[in-house]
C-alpha cells in the first residue's frame, strides 16, 4: 500500500505540546499520531491507528496461537453482575457509572471478570467442556485519579483481557503458564525491554500473580532487581530476609533512660552516643512504632495498628497498603491520639501497646533475641535493650518498611537496586472468587458439581504504543521497531524536477507491488521540511530519492543508527524488500 503524504490526514507540529511530561506523549502528539480530546481521552489519527493496529495484531496472533478464543462484550454494562461481586462499590471513584432513560444503573467496563464468568456459566455445564480460555481486545473505561502522559494512562484505553476457566488448580497453573509464555512472545516481538516481577508477596496469601514491566525512567512503578540473580519484584512484593533468632540469655536487662528533647530518631541517637553507655548506637538500633488504623472491608470501625520498624527506615505506605489489603489503612489523626491517651507521641513503646490490646506487627528484622532502643511510653523517656521475645512479643510481622538499594536480595544472591517501569501486562491466578459469586460449576464425571477456578490476564494495548515510543526515540523523533511501524519504508522525494518525482513514484510502485507498505512524501514542501518530518514520524527505513538519481542512485537511511548507504536505483526495490523482511 502507498500512503501519500500530499493527501495524508497529518499535520506535524514543530513545538512540543504544553501538557506533555514524557517523551512518548510529546512525540506522538508532535508527529501527528494522537490528539487529545479530554483528560485521558485521545483520538488516533491515521499513522497512530496503524501502529495501534499492528500492536493489536501481534497480541491477537499470539493469543490465537495459544488456543484462546476471541469474543467481544459491550463496554456498556448493567450494574447487577458487578453488584454481585461487590465491585460496583469496591471500585470507588475509578468506575464510570451512568443511568439510562429508565433510571437503571449502568457502568462502563473497567475489566470484565463478571461478564466472562456469567457467559461461561450460560454456555457450559459439563466437566468435558473445560478448560477454556476466552479473550477480547476492547475499550476499557476507568476514571483514573491522575490520567497521565497521554495514552500511557488514559481514562479510555484499549486492553486485551483474557480469562481462563479450569476444573482444578493444576489446570489453572497450566493456563497461567500458557499466558506467561504468550506474553513473553508478544513483548519480544514488540521489541520492548521488560522484566517480569512478582506482584504479590506470599505473605498476602494471594495466589501467583506477575506483572510485565517495561523499563522506563518515566514509569510510575518502581521495582527492584538483584545485582547478581534474575530476581526482580515489585517493591510491594519484596519479602525481607529475616536474620536468625538469637539467644535472649546473654542480653543485658532493659533500662529506662531519661532522654530529654529526643522526639526524632536523629536526636535520640545523638543523645545515646553522648550518654556514655559504653557502645555506639545507630538509627538501625532503634525501633520506631508508627501508629496507623485499619478497617476491614464492609466494616465501619477502624482498629488501631502499631507498625514497628527499625529507626533507620521509613514506613513505605504502598507496602503497608499491600500488606493489609483488602483492609483500608490510614494514618492516625489528632483525634485518635486524644481518644487513646496511652499513646505518648514520639515515645510509643511495645509495653503500652500490648497492655492496651493494640495489635502490634513488626518488621521481619525484629526477631527473637534482638535488642532495641524504643519508646518507654512516657514523655522524654526511652528504654534501651528491650529484647524481642523476652521483654515484648509482637503479634506478628509485617512487610511495611521501605526497601532500599543495597538491601540483600530475597533470593539470597546479590543486593537490590531500584528501577522504574511501566506495567504493560499482568497475569493473575484469580482462583474461585468470581466462580463463587456466580456459582460457576461444571458437572463432574461422578455427577457432583466442580467449582471452576479462573485466571485473568491483561495487556495494555494502547499503552504499549506509548511504551514503545518511550523506549525507542531520539532527539529528532520516533524510531519504530519494524514490527509496529506505520509503514515499511518512508520515501522522501527530495527535488522538484520531474525525473526525481517519477523516480520516487516508480520505486514506491515497485515496493507496493512487492507487498511493502510505503509512506511516500510527494508533497511540494522543501527537502529540509520533509527530512525533519521523516525523522519525526519514525519509519525505520527512509529512502531519499533526489539529486543522486541523475547518477543512478538513491540513499537508504537507517532511522535508528543514522547510517546511510547509496543503492543503485535499479536494485533499490530488491534491496529494500530484503532489508524489511529480515
Ligand atoms: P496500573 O497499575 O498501571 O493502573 P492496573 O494494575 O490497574 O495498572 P490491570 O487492571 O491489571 O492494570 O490492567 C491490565 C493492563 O491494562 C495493565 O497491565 C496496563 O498495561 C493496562 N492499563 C491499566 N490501566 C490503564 C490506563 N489507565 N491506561 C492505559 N492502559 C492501562
Ligand atoms: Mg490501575
Amino acid at each position: 500500500m502507498i500512503t501519500r503524504m500530499s493527501s495524508l490526514f497529518l499535520r506535524t507540529l514543530r513545538e512540543d505540546p504544553a501538557d506533555a511530561e514524557v517523551p512518548s506523549h510529546r512525540l506522538l502528539v508532535r508527529a501527528g499520531y494522537v490528539r487529545r480530546v479530554a483528560p485521558g481521552g485521545y483520538s488516533w489519527l491515521p499513522l497512530g491507528l496503524k501502529v495501534l493496529r499492528n500492536v493489536e495484531r501481534i497480541v491477537r496472533e499470539e493469543m490465537d496461537a495459544m488456543g484462546a478464543q476471541e469474543i467481544q462484550f459491550p463496554a456498556l454494562l448493567p450494574r447487577e453482575p458487578y453488584e454481585a461481586t461487590g465491585r460496583w462499590t469496591e471500585y470507588g471513584d475509578n468506575l464510570f457509572r451512568l443511568k439510562d432513560r429508565k433510571k437503571a444503573d449502568y457502568l462502563l467496563g473497567p475489566t470484565h471478570e463478571e461478564l466472562f464468568a456469567l457467559t461461561v456459566k450460560g454456555e457450559y455445564s459439563s466437566y468435558k467442556d473445560y478448560p477454556v480460555i476466552l479473550y477480547q481486545i476492547q475499550t476499557k473505561y476507568r476514571d483514573e485519579a491522575r490520567p497521565r502522559a497521554g495514552i500511557l494512562r488514559g481514562r479510555e484505553f484499549l486492553m486485551k483481557d483474557s480469562y481462563s476457566f479450569d476444573l482444578d488448580d493444576a489446570g489453572l497453573v497450566n493456563s497461567y503458564n500458557l499466558h506467561r509464555d504468550a506474553y513473553i512472545k508478544i513483548f519480544d516481538r514488540l521489541g520492548i525491554s521488560y522484566v517480569i516481577v512478582s506482584a504479590m508477596s506470599g505473605a498476602m496469601g494471594g495466589s501467583a500473580s506477575e506483572e510485565f514491566l517495561a523499563e522506563a525512567e518515566t514509569g510510575e512503578d518502581t521495582f527492584v532487581r538483584s545485582t547478581e540473580s534474575g530476581f526482580a519484584a515489585n517493591v510491594e512484593a519484596v519479602v525481607t530476609p529475616a536474620p536468625p533468632a538469637q539467644s535472649t540469655a546473654d542480653k543485658p536487662a532493659a533500662q529506662v533512660h531519661h532522654t530529654p528533647d529526643t522526639p526524632t530518631i536523629e536526636t535520640l541517637v545523638d543523645f545515646l552516643n553522648a550518654a556514655g553507655l559504653g557502645r555506639t548506637f545507630t538509627a538501625a538500633d532503634t525501633l520506631k512504632n508508627v501508629m496507623v488504623k485499619t478497617r476491614a472491608p464492609g466494616e465501619d470501625k477502624w482498629q488501631l495498628l502499631a507498625v514497628g520498624v527499625p529507626g533507620d527506615r521509613e514506613v513505605d505506605f504502598k507496602r503497608l497498603e499491600a500488606a493489609v489489603t483488602p483492609a483500608d489503612v490510614a494514618i492516625l489523626e489528632e483525634a485518635d491520639f486524644a481518644a487513646n491517651p496511652f499513646l505518648v507521641k514520639g515515645y510509643i513503646g511495645p509495653k503500652a501497646l500490648q497492655n492496651n490490646g493494640v495489635r502490634y506487627l513488626v518488621d521481619p528484622r525484629v526477631v527473637t533475641g534482638t535488642a532495641w532502643v524504643t519508646g518507654a511510653d512516657k514523655a522524654d523517656h526511652h528504654v534501651v535493650d528491650l529484647v524481642a521475645g523476652r521483654d515484648f512479643t509482637p503479634d506478628g510481622t509485617i512487610e511495611a518498611a521501605e526497601v532500599r538499594a543495597g538491601d540483600p536480595s530475597p533470593d539470597g544472591r546479590g543486593t537490590l537496586v531500584a528501577a522504574r517501569g511501566i506495567e504493560v501486562g499482568h497475569i493473575f491466578q484469580l482462583g474461585r472468587k468470581y466462580a463463587d459469586a456466580f456459582a460457576l460449576d461444571a458437572l463432574g464425571a461422578d455427577s457432583k458439581p466442580i467449582r471452576i477456578t479462573m485466571g485473568s490476564y491483561g495487556i495494555g494495548v494502547s499503552r504499549l504504543v506509548a511504551v514503545i515510543a518511550e523506549q525507542s526515540h531520539d532527539e529528532h523523533g520516533l524510531v519504530w521497531p519494524r514490527a509496529v511501524s506505520p509503514a515499511d519504508v518512508h520515501i522522501v522525494i527530495a527535488g522538484k524536477d520531474d525525473a526525481v518525482r517519477a523516480g520516487g513514484e516508480r520505486l514506491a510502485a515497485e515496493l507496493d507491488e512487492a507487498g511493502l507498505s510505503v509512506l511516500l512524501d510527494d508533497r511540494t514542501a522543501t527537502p529540509g521540511v520533509k527530512f525533519a518530518d521523516a525523522e519525526l514520524v519514525g519509519v525505520p527505513t527512509i529512502v531519499v530519492v533526489g539529486r543522486g538519481l541523475a547518477s543512478g542512485v538513491v540513499e537508504v537511511k537507517d532511522r535508528a543508527t543514522g547510517e546511510r548507504t547509496e543503492v543503485a536505483v535499479d536494485d533499490a526495490a530488491s534491496h529494500l524488500v530484503a532489508l524489511t523482511r529480515r
